[in-house]
Parts: structure tokens; sequence; C-alpha cells
């Protein structure tokens, strides 16, 4: 993850280079006179004054705050940069004048590299060290996720920071954190997701969603925890492109919809309406934590690309159980296809549509009678394919039913994930209005 960070720290180093003051001077002076610029970057103007002491500026930063920075003091950021000895530079591999790797330099590396012995120890030169400290301005922080953008295409890497400061995402009251959403959301996975619908939202706001709706080959990286233990998490560019796509169509979507509505009954904005629709609908218990650890995971797959329709079952199923006022996700065909067919799934989506249609046929004809509940436990408690099948042919006796069971005779080697679109669909025709 240096190589990533480095290239948005060269980015910085460069508008820093190319300033008028700033021709021909060399890293020495760039440092001594500079380095307080990707700090007031990452903090935000509005946080600090510009004639605040250093002190006062890594105090802003501080530990728990955002970025992690184990000293307070101008005096202890300074010689890191100039208590050097001989040695070879971890980045570049040059033998030359290095100092050890401290907190501030890579906050995610911090921890680890702090209980390495000291002859372990990333060391840098100058110039690497220098180009590292300066990739912290383009980084982005919200709860338990730190994350950043990352490309070879210095262009784009440039537009996306740029477009990303500029969403007004960032809480100017407390540096570089991301603001509070009006969907809760506890862990980290989910938080990332409301985030990117977020900013794509405030860039159709703002008219620049044009700007990277093409761009493919921005990647985004994430780390995730705190204290020692951290995950990362990439997400492609293409991966990223086919969100903002996603995020986009599904924005215009929810105003058509909404148009359509009454807009006197709709408790939310146009452009929301589908994406917090759906998502506050997968909440599942009480607590903070147990609340949303499902949706978690289920958005932690979205992110990788691929449909966890069994999770997804599971949240149903506990809503249906807590007795919630709508357990069944608003908009979820919506939500569903539009995902399979912008990230072209084209054989899950076929299964799905030809599933769901069955189960919400089902659903239309048990609503109501003493079957509900029978046939809906049954086949959600049938443990093998056998088991599965027979809960159908005796359902399908009980209402006198020509069922076409056919799409789960070919889904068959994934009868799980049938069974659960297929409860879907049932709840889906039982529990909407
Ligand atoms: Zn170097």
């Amino acid at each position: 993850m240096l190589d990533e960070y480095k290239r948005n720290g060269e980015l910085f180093l460069r508008s820093i280079k190319e300033s008028n003051e700033n021709k021909n001077k060399n890293i020495e002076d760039l440092i001594k006179e500079n380095f307080r610029k990707p700090v007031l970057e990452l903090v935000g103007h509005t946080a600090i004054g510009e004639n605040a002491s250093e002190t006062d500026i890594l105090k802003a930063t501080g530990p728990g705050r955002y970025f992690e920075v184990s000293s307070t003091s101008y005096e202890i950021l300074s010689a890191s940069f100039f208590r050097t000895r001989k040695g070879v530079c971890s980045l570049c591999g040059k033998t030359t004048d290095v100092f050890s790797n401290r907190p501030y330099i890579f906050p995610f590396e911090r921890k680890i590299d702090s209980i390495s012995p000291e002859d372990m120890r990333l060391q840098f030169c100058k110039e690497c060290g220098f180009t590292l400290y300066c990739g912290m301005a383009s980084l982005y922080a919200e709860k338990s996720i730190k994350f950043f953008f990352d490309s070879y295409n210095p262009k784009n890497l440039w537009t996306i920071n740029d477009l990303f400061k500029s969403s007004e995402l960032r809480d100017p009251n407390y540096y570089n954190k991301i603001k509070n959403f009006k969907s809760f959301t506890y862990h980290p996975y989910e938080t990332l997701f409301v985030i990117i619908f977020e900013f794509v939202n405030k860039l159709k706001e703002k008219n620049l969603i044009n700007e990277i709706k093409n761009i493919d080959d921005v990647k985004l990286l994430v780390v995730v925890g705190s204290g020692q233990i951290y995950e990362t998490h990439i997400i492609e560019g293409s991966k990223l492109n086919n969100f903002v796509k996603f995020f986009s169509k599904m924005i215009d979507d929810s105003k058509e919809i909404y148009n359509r509505k009454n807009k006197g009954n709709l408790p939310i904005d146009s452009e929301h309406l589908i994406f917090n629709g759906f998502f506050d609908r997968l909440t599942v218990g009480q607590n903070n934590e147990e609340k949303s650890r499902l949706r978690n995971l289920f958005v932690k797959n979205l992110l990788d690309g691929k449909m966890d329709f069994i999770i997804l079952n599971e949240i149903i199923i506990e809503r249906v159980k807590n007795k919630e006022k709508w357990p069944f996700p608003f908009y979820y065909r919506n939500f569903l296809n539009l995902y399979m067919s912008i990230f072209k799934m084209e054989t899950e989506q076929q299964m799905f549509e030809r599933i769901n249609g069955l189960g919400y046929a089902i659903g239309n004809k048990i609503k109501g009678t003493n079957l509900e509940n029978s046939f809906v436990w049954g086949i959600f408690r049938a443990r093998g394919v056998e088991e599965f099948y027979n809960v159908l042919v005796e359902l399908q006796a009980k209402l006198e039913m020509n069922m076409d069971i056919m799409p789960i005779n070919e889904y068959e080697k994934e009868w799980r994930k049938a069974k659960a679109i297929l409860l879907n669909g049932i709840l889906n025709a039982v529990y909407s209005k």
C-alpha cells in the first residue's frame, strides 16, 4: 500500500514544487517551508487558523481523531526529516541519508512498525519520506475506516481527489472526517457503501457527475480497523466505476418514482427514495452492533461485485420473526435488478427474475390464508434439496395451483440460492401493501 499512498503524495508534492516561490528549491528547504501544507489540507482551513502553531495543528489531527500522530510537537516532526543516518531507503532503494519511519509518515503501519526491531523498520530518504507524508492530504476517514483513491493516471487521480474535496462530504468542523448521513451505520463496509452513494449524489447535485462517469482507472483503497488490527480492501477501478453508474441511475429512477407518487406521504427526499427505502430496511434486532451486522456482510459482497441472496433472505426472515412494521425492504426488485444489470450478471439476473416471479405468484395465492405461515417456515427449514422439493409439491397440491417449478429444477445445484430467492419472492407478495 506504500506505492499507492506515495502516488497521492507525489501529486500533492508536485503542486508544492510548481508554485513560483518553490521553483528550484532543494528538498530540505521544501520540507522546512512546506511541511504544514499537507496537514493543513488534511484538517481543512476552517478549523485551523493560518497562524496556528505546529503543536496546535498536530493536536487537531491528534490521537483518536483522524490521523494517528504519536507526538504533538514540531520538534519531533522536524527531527524525523533531518535526524538522519546513512542507510538504504526502503522505497527508492538509494543509499543515502535516511530516517526511521515514524507514525505520522504512514498512519496505517504505525502500530505494526513500532513493534518491529529498529533495524527491521522501514526507513526513508528525505524525498520519499516527505512524499509519503504529503499523501495524507488525500486521506479520508469515517469511524473505523480510512480510505483514499489511487491511479496510475495522475490526471484522473487529481480529478477524483478534487471532486471528493469539493463534494462537501467532509465535515468542516471535524477536519477531514466525513459528515454524518441520514442512514444509520455501524460497521465499516456499510458505512463505505453510504459514502460512495452520497459522493455520487453530491456530484449529481453539482452537475459534476460526467467528470467521473467514465473514469475506470481509479481505485479505492480502504483500511478498516483500529489498534494493531487492520484489514485492507481494494475496490478496483472498473467496480468503482460501476458503482458510480449504479447509484447515478438509482438516483434518476428514484426521482422518477417520486414524481409519480403522492409526495406528501413520502418522508424522504427524492434522491434517497430507492437507496434508503431498501438500505434502511436491512437492519435486524436491537443493539447497534448487532443491528446491522448482516447488512454489513451483504454490502461487503456487493462491494466485491457479488449478490448474496442467502444473507439477504436471512435478514428478511429475521425481520419477519421480529414482527417489524415493514419487514420487506422497499424497492427490492428495483435495487437488485439495477445492480445485476450494471454489474452484467446476466445468468444470475435471469435466475432471479424467474424464481422471484414464481415466489411472488405463490405469495399472492397464500397471502392471508392459513397456509401462509406453515409454508413460509416449511420452505425456510428445508435442509436438503429433496426436502425443499417435497414442501413445494405439498404446497402445489394444497393450492391446487399449476406451479411451474422448472426454474428451480434448472438451478438444482444452487438450490440454497434458489430457495432464498423463492422465499423472498413469497414474502414480498405477503408483506407488500
Ligand atoms: Zn527514497
